[in-house]
Formats: C-alpha cells, structure tokens, sequence
C-alpha cells in the first residue's frame, strides 16, 4: 500500500476516464491520493472529487505560477474550502522564478521584482491559512530556494511543509527537515539522470520524505515522456526501496506513516 499526496486529478487529461484512473490506482496499491488545486476552481474541483470518491483527499491552494491572476485577499476563500473534513493541506503554494516576466520581450528586472512580490504576498497568505487552521502547506519550489526558506522560517513553529517534486541535494534536504518541514519524491527519482536526487533520498532518514507522482506530469521509468497517473507510485516505491536499501514493506509502512502524520486529517478521515 502507497499513497500519491500530490496528482492534480482535475487536469483535462483524466478528465475522459477519472473513474478508471482511480480504480488502477487502487488495484496498483495506491489506497489514497491528495489531489492538488492550483487556483479557486481547481481547488474547489479537488475537494467535489474527495467527496466523490472515498481514497482521494484535496489540497487548496493558488500555485505561485498564477500568482498574477489571483484575488488580492485569497485567505477568506482558503479558509472556508479547508475547513472541509477531507482538505488535508493548504497548497499548492511557493515560489516559482524559472519563468520569470523579463524572459519575455518587454518585460524588464522590475517586473520580475513585482512578479516575485506578488508570489510572495500569495505564499504568505497560505503560510497564514495554514497557521490558523493548523494544517500543513504543501509548497512548490523551483529556483527559488532561498526566498523560500526565508518566507517560511517565521511560520516553521506553527506550520509545516512538504518540499514537493524534490528535486535538490542532501543538503538543502537536512536545511528543509531543520524546520520541521519534509519532502516528497515523484518519477524524477527513477530518471537515468536522476543520479543527484536518489543520493538526496539515500541521506533522508526514513521518516522524513513521501512519494507522489505531480501527475499528469513526470511519468516514471518505464513511462517517462507519457501522461502519468496515481497508479505509478508503485514504479517511484520500488526504486526508492532500492534507493533506501529497504523492502517494499518497510518502504510503505514508513512512508505511509509518515503521510499520515503530516496530513493529519488523512488519519482523522481514515478513523472515522
Ligand atoms: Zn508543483
Ligand atoms: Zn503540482
């Protein structure tokens, strides 16, 4: 048994066979899957599939590459989606500067500065959100490490995150669980040039990280290039117990344990 804690099931590509999806997942081992908003109606989307279907779980949150569109005040909206029994987490949120506004022509320095405010103001209202309902915040991070740690240092004794798509070394690794927060690995941990990524799972101590697959994105060997599904845990499980030098077991026991500790409401709906 595995969980995926990070598909984004409300992406167009699920949207012809989301039943079926679901159901190879379960018979793959997959027992529940957190689906991930990345704006209001996505979210909102998230939380109608969690309560469509019994495994699957929302995370709400307005990813920071749309920062620009979204309202100036999210936090009252954030707050009445995650009081929902099965929103598990706030995200996902961050900081993304790899497609930064002065890539494109007309666009100069400032607007990347504005562009990083903008995302910054968003991250902190789910830090807050998050801080307030006591949930944890599920964040994404690309090329903008620093400036991450930075805006969740202040929020660390009340809120943690999951680094998600952990795609850095061991050392920024220790940095992230020095906060409380954790990480979490998708197929990229079975790429050939996935080298860096394995040895930062092999120095994570095995109550500190989970699986996901960021699907439809990042399929894993044998599926790289194709449209990814929850289902394929099992091939990202497999290589992390190799990784681990663990048996499968052991690998879900942990893992599960440690996602259910994170989302604690993924344990509260599981007693119920
Ligand atoms: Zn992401
Ligand atoms: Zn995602």
């Amino acid at each position: 048994m595995f969980y995926d804690t990070h598909a984004h099931l409300n992406y167009p590509d699920f949207a012809a066979e989301l039943p079926e999806v679901i159901a190879r997942a379960e018979a793959a081992g997959i027992a529940r899957i957190i689906s991930i908003g990345t704006d209001l109606a996505s979210s909102a989307r998230a939380v109608k599939l969690a309560e469509e279907f019994p495994n699957v779980f929302a995370a709400v949150g307005w990813h920071p590459s749309h920062a620009t569109e979204a309202p100036e005040d999210l936090r009252p909206a954030l707050h009445e989606l995650a009081r929902h029994p099965k929103v598990v987490a706030l995200g996902e949120t961050g900081l993304d500067y790899y497609r930064l506004p002065s890539r494109k022509p007309g666009f100069t320095a400032a607007d990347d500065e504005t562009y990083k405010t903008e995302q910054a103001g968003l991250f902190r209202q789910h830090l807050e959100v998050a801080a307030e309902l006591g949930l944890p915040c599920v964040i994404h991070q690309r090329d903008s490490l620093e400036d991450t740690l930075v805006a969740l240092e202040p929020f660390a004794d009340r809120v943690r995150g999951v680094f998600h798509c952990f795609a850095d070394d061991a050392a920024t690794m220790r940095r992230i669980v020095a906060l409380g927060s954790l990480v979490s690995f998708t197929g990229i941990l079975t790429f050939k040039n996935g080298r860096n990524i394995r040895d930062a799972l092999a120095a994570t101590p095995m109550d500190q990280f989970m699986l996901e697959t960021d699907c439809p994105f990042l399929a894993p060997m044998p599926y790289r290039g194709k449209r990814c599904e929850p289902a394929y845990v099992k091939e990202i499980a497999e290589v992390a117990a190799q990784v681990k030098g663990c048996s499968l077991e052991d690998l879900s026991a942990a893992t599960c344990a440690t996602a259910e500790r994170f989302f604690e409401k993924l344990s509260a709906a599981k007693k119920a």
